[in-house]
């Protein structure tokens, strides 16, 4: 990809860019009270604010549209931050450009559909704008990729990348699961790409912002984007998610900016292992749910046809087994028999319960 370096919107040495500004534009006053407050913090170069909202159901808040570009020409000339917001039709670039937004993004459902994306880079053709281009909401590099690279055809060449998670079928405490191996392998495959978090997406609520801002600075991430409004828990959309100007400054003075060490290859490696371990983790996790399940079917069934819990010698062969197979797989003796024995007694009190039950 052909992407010019950013140095016109901040010097990437300095601090990481920041973006910020709510969810939704909601009215002229609450866009400019925001703006006003973000602007008195000095690591903030950008206002964000979304005016055309991809709501999940009909019939909630779908933002201000056009009315709301107004508001914006009024925060970049009476504060100097630069403003940006989401496009999700050809429409939307037209009006975004009309009205001197520099920054325009796509968010994470557009991104999903390259006929989209498509249309919308037709739209930007040879604008001088910076476009961002959230991830897909699926864990899906090419995806991502694809779309960055059908932006960048069509002439622009300030682009970056924003990620802000992805969804996940299982339960997690994030909204979007970070799933940071993506956008490391992002950065090892377009490395002239600077890659913006998005944390407020990435977490679904306040109390996790600071960890996972630090975690984007510790891997090197260029920038941050974070929801920032007046009154956060009143907010239209995603209230549980936004923070005050206040706590934003409060994020950003807490945020430990380390040396880049100059080698991302440790870090991406060392990232790339914990990943690793997390899934080993999660599966490990799996088969000890389901060994507990299949003993409390051994407990019916021993119950229904009065046979008693332990049976020594069946567990006296368990222990000679399995001490056989991890001492050959290297497992320390002493670990494993704490480890088999704790197993055990879960299991014993499980089906414990099952005969206590008749
Ligand atoms: C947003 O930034 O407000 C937004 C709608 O984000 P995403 O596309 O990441 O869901
Ligand atoms: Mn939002």
């Amino acid at each position: 990809m052909d992407i010019a370096a950013q140095g016109n919107l901040w010097q990437p040495e300095e601090f990481p860019l920041v973006i910020a500004g709510p969810c939704s534009a909601e009215s002229e006053e609450q866009v400019m009270r925001t703006a006003r407050q973000i602007a008195k913090i000095p690591e903030v170069k950008v206002f964000r604010s979304g005016l055309w909202k991809p709501r999940t159901r009909p019939g909630a808040f779908e933002g201000v549209g056009e009315q709301g570009l107004q508001w914006l020409k009024r925060v970049k000339d009476e504060t100097g931050l630069l403003t940006t917001v989401e496009v999700a039709r050809a429409g939307h670039v037209e009006l975004a450009l009309k009205y001197g937004i520099d920054i325009l993004w796509l968010g994470a459902r557009t991104v999903v559909n390259p006929f989209l994306v498509q249309e919308l880079a037709e739209a930007m053709k040879g604008a001088p704008v910076t476009v961002m281009v959230k991830n897909p909401i699926i864990p899906d590099l090419k995806l991502w990729i694809g779309a960055l690279e059908r932006v960048n055809t069509a002439g622009i060449k300030q682009l970056l990348a924003i990620h802000r998670g992805f969804h996940y079928f299982e339960k997690s405490l994030f909204r979007n699961a970070p799933m940071w191996e993506i956008p490391i392998e992002l950065k090892r495959l377009v490395p002239q790409l600077p890659i913006i978090v998005d944390p407020s997406h990435i977490c679904g609520r306040r109390d996790l912002l600071q960890e996972i801002s630090q975690k984007a600075v510790d891997l090197e991430m260029d920038g941050l984007m974070l929801e920032v409004h007046e009154n956060p828990e009143n907010a239209l959309t995603d209230a549980a998610q936004q923070i005050t100007p206040n706590t934003l400054d409060k994020l950003l003075h807490n945020l430990i900016l380390r040396k880049r060490t100059g080698n991302p290859d440790f870090e991406n490696k060392l990232e790339t292992l914990r990943t690793e371990i997390d899934k080993l983790d999660g599966e490990m996790l799996q088969i000890l749910a389901r060994r507990l399940e299949i003993i409390e079917e051994i407990g019916d069934y021993k119950r229904d046809n009065n046979i008693t819990i332990l049976q020594m010698k069946r567990w006296a062969g368990i222990i000679t087994d399995r001490l056989s197979i991890g001492t050959h797989l290297g497992l320390d003796e002493h670990f494993l028999k704490k480890l088999l024995n704790l197993i055990h007694k879960e299991s014993i009190q499980r089906q414990t319960r099952i005969f206590n039950q008749k």
